[in-house]
Formats: C-alpha cells, sequence, structure tokens
C-alpha cells in the first residue's frame, strides 16, 4: 500500500461521511497529496515512526500555512507561518497532515457546541455530541476518517472526547510534550496528547512527539522509554486504587457497571484492586474553574483586534477598538471565562480566590502523591455518564462543568492518564480511565494495553 493510497483513502472517507459528522474545519488536501507522493518516491530505506500515516490536528495547534482558528471566529483567517513542536514531530515522523479538526473555542468546553464554525456529531449516534474540547479529534478517528489525530488535554478535553466516541485517548504528564505552538487556554494545565483506535497506537504516538523543547519553559528534560516496548501484556501483581469518589453520587450506574466489570477482568489478569479516598475531590471543580478561567483571561489578552484576527471595522479610539473587536470575535463561553477571571485576579480578590485555588490544587495534588505511595495506577471512568443529547446542556454550563469531574482533578495532579473503551451503555460507549504516576506513561499504556 502507497502513502498516496493511504491518503486517498483518508480524503474519501472524509468526502463520504463529513456531510454528517463534520469533524474537519480545514482540510490540507493539495499539501497533503503532494507530501504523500514525495514519501512514495523517495523510496529511503530509514521509515519515519509514523510513515505515511493520515493525521488529523485539532485546530489549536498552529500549522505553518495552514489556517489554525481555535473554533474561534476572532481567528477565522489566521495562517500561521510556522509549526507547534508537536505537529513538527509528527512531520518528521512522516506522518501525513490531512487537516484541522474542530473543537470548542479556545478549548473551553465538553462538547463542541461551543465553536463558533459548525456542530460536530458522535459517529456512534448524529444527535449526540462527541464530547469535547477535542471532539473534532475524537470523531474523526470513530469514524475512520484518519488514522489517529491529536487533541489538547486542559481539563478533560482529550480523555472525555475519546470516551463518548469509543476511541483511545492519552493525556501525558504535564511537561512531557511541548506546548509550543498550542495556542494557550490555561497554560499550567494545558498538555497535547494522541486519540487513536487502540492503545498501540497511542504508544507510537507518544514516542513522535514527548521530548524536550527549549522553546517551552515547562518542558520537563527526562527520559523517553521506549513505549511500545512496554505493553508487555503483563500486569501480574499490579496494584490499582479505585478512587471511590469517582464511582458516587451523579455517576450513571450503567457506567459504574461496566467499570466493575473492567475491575474484574484486571483481577483476572492478576491485579489487584482496592478502594482508595482521594478527599479533596470535591473541591476540583471549583479549583479548576477558578484557575482555568484566571490563566484563560491573561493569555487570551493577546487577541486585541491589532495583533490577529478580528478587527473591529473605524474604531472611535484604542478602547473602542479593543472593546468591539473582543465583543464580536469571542463566543459566550470564552466571554464568560475571560469575565470570571478577570474578576478573580482583581487586587483584593485575588487572595480570596486565586491563592486559596492554589492551595487547594496542592492538596488535590497530594492525594494523588499519597496514593502513589500504595498503588501503581488509578482506575475509574473517564466521564460520568456516556455522550448527550446535542443541545441538552447548552443552557446551563454548571451541569456542563461536572461532566468533568473525573478528569479535572487529574489535570490538576499534573499525572498521565488514558481512556480506554469499555464497553457500552444503552448503545454508547463507556471510557476506562487508567491514571499514572507523574511520567509513568510506560505503565499506563502496559495497563490499558493489557486490558483493551
Ligand atoms: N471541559 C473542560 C473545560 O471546559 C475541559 C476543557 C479542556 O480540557 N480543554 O474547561
Amino acid at each position: 500500500l502507497s502513502v498516496s493510497e493511504l491518503v486517498d483513502a483518508s480524503f474519501r472517507r472524509i468526502e463520504g461521511t463529513d456531510d454528517r459528522i463534520g469533524a474537519f474545519l480545514t482540510l490540507n488536501e493539495e499539501a497533503a497529496r503532494a507530501e504523500a507522493r514525495k514519501l512514495d518516491e523517495s523510496g529511503s530505506a530509514e521509515r519515519g515512526l509514523l510513515h505515511g500515516l493520515p493525521v488529523g490536528v485539532k485546530d489549536n495547534m498552529v500549522t505553518e500555512g495552514l489556517r489554525t482558528t481555535c473554533a474561534s471566529k476572532f481567528l477565522a483567517n489566521y495562517n500561521p507561518i510556522y509549526d507547534g513542536t508537536a505537529v513538527a514531530k509528527l512531520r518528521e515522523a512522516e506522518s501525513v497532515i490531512i487537516g484541522k479538526l474542530n473543537m470548542d473555542e479556545f478549548a473551553m468546553g465538553g462538547s463542541n457546541e461551543n465553536s463558533a464554525f459548525k456542530v460536530t456529531r458522535n459517529p456512534w449516534d448524529l444527535t449526540r455530541v462527541p464530547g469535547g474540547s477535542s471532539g473534532g479529534s475524537a470523531a474523526a478517528v470513530a469514524a475512520g476518517q484518519v488514522y489517529y489525530a491529536l487533541g489538547s488535554d486542559t481539563g478533560g478535553s482529550i480523555r472525555q472526547p475519546a470516551a463518548y466516541c469509543g476511541v483511545v485517548g492519552l493525556k501525558p504528564t504535564y511537561g512531557l510534550v511541548s506546548r509550543f505552538g498550542l495556542v494557550a487556554f490555561a497554560s499550567s494545565l494545558d498538555q497535547i496528547g494522541p486519540i487513536t483506535k487502540n492503545v498501540e497506537d497511542a504508544a507510537f504516538a507518544l514516542q513522535a512527539i514527548a521530548g524536550h523543547d527549549s522553546r517551552d519553559s515547562t518542558s520537563a528534560n527526562v527520559d523517553i522509554p521506549d513505549y511500545a516496548s512496554a505493553l508487555t501484556g503483563d500486569v501480574k501483581g499490579l496494584r490499582i486504587g479505585v478512587p471511590k469518589e469517582y464511582l458516587g453520587a451523579g455517576i450513571d450506574p450503567e457506567v459504574k457497571s461496566r467499570v466493575m466489570e473492567a475491575l474484574k477482568q484486571f483481577e483476572a489478569l492478576g491485579a489487584v484492586w482496592e478502594e482508595v479516598s482521594l478527599p479533596h475531590t470535591d473541591y476540583a471543580i471549583a479549583t479548576y474553574y477558578l484557575l482555568a478561567s484566571s490563566e484563560a483571561s491573561s493569555n487570551l489578552a493577546r487577541f486585541d483586534g491589532v495583533r490577529y484576527g478580528v478587527r473591529a471595522s473605524d474604531p472611535d479610539n484604542l478602547i473602542d477598538l479593543y472593546r468591539r473587536s473582543r465583543s464580536e470575535g469571542f463566543g459566550a463561553e470564552v466571554k464568560r471565562r475571560i469575565m470570571l477571571g478577570t474578576y478573580a485576579l482583581s487586587s483584593g480578590y485575588y487572595d480570596a480566590y486565586y491563592k486559596k485555588a492554589q492551595q487547594v490544587r496542592t492538596l488535590i495534588k497530594q492525594d494523588f502523591d499519597q496514593a502513589f505511595e500504595k498503588y501503581d495506577i488509578l482506575v475509574g471512568p473517564t466521564a460520568p455518564t456516556t455522550a448527550f443529547p446535542i443541545g441538552e446542556q447548552v443552557g446551563d454550563p454548571l451541569t456542563m462543568y461536572l461532566n468533568d469531574i473525573c478528569t479535572i482533578p487529574v489535570s490538576l495532579a499534573g499525572v498521565p492518564a488514558i481512556s480506554v473503551p469499555c464497553g457500552f451503555a444503552d448503545g454508547m460507549p463507556v471510557g476506562l480511565q487508567i491514571i499514572g504516576k507523574p511520567f509513568d506513561e510506560a505503565t499506563v499504556l502496559r495497563a490499558a494495553h493489557a486490558y483493551e
């Protein structure tokens, strides 16, 4: 099979399905076909790790010469002049970029309904959301439009859509994958990771994108193991903690049953599990929305109508230019977060909100540190329910925020986690979340692979 054939199959699949699914914002057809021909003709014996594989990229990672919108009107015509590090590494590994994938505007949301441009539908049931914010990435992989995709995860945005769409989504340890060229939402939480059909593919994709980058000051300088060789199938004696807070009130009983069945399967494979408590879980949502909104309000200050994107016409003065460009360019959820964040950071409230939230974040991180003294991994659901109907939660941001109760604490702690498919509830896919120690992606992948 040639690369051109693979890439052609990808575009044909998109042509046949994307009018219903709506995963793509921009296609890279001409350049992708040219790249495929180049790879086919080069005939070099040394092949890249991801040679010829069609990949879709979430539209908050900058791609040279390829429109990058963050699903925001603000960036509707933004054409970056460089590649972000993760994207550049995929190109080095000889993957072919098929196009840019829909998301919630600036990655704020959990259903893709905050995209300024289009609705993305869940391939398993077109009346339901694909999850978010990397909903386009998960839907494209689930629908077979691309071989794999990149997503970004700030509070669950890789794992939750992967769970809703029945695919694998890996959020690496904070700092493992460079954020250079990822449009910042909440810089202390954002991480790029792969969305794939199976765990082995996730290991290969992570191998390609992980590693130190001097252009990201929070990039970790750690040795990168060979992830694929960690997939031994052996989990004998593996110690699993099951956070009881993730299986309490608010969890769909069917989702809980699938998780209990998964634990039985781990037992059959020789692992041992018991309940553990992460006592500060109740505070995670409030902490996250304070910190993430605060960081977002600061990061999004750069969208001022001067430097990028939307510029209001005929401004009276500079303040008018800022005000109208931002009023016209940002959607409702983005404005909500900017207001919340600006308020929390304002002098007089800083200690009561932002500082307090940072202190609680430390307590949440300590919950994980303590649990990992006793257990190798933690296992629970990725999300409390399966994918919900499009439109059901749009008017209710607080309910929407609660969907992230199992993923947000993990993000605040900065530890790695994967979502793997774990059966169905009422016909919709359920995701199992496997959480690991910092930089121990190898164990997370090994456990997920043995279970899968
Ligand atoms: N749903 C969460 C939010 O709206 C997480 C988003 C994300 O991880 N980017 O903030």
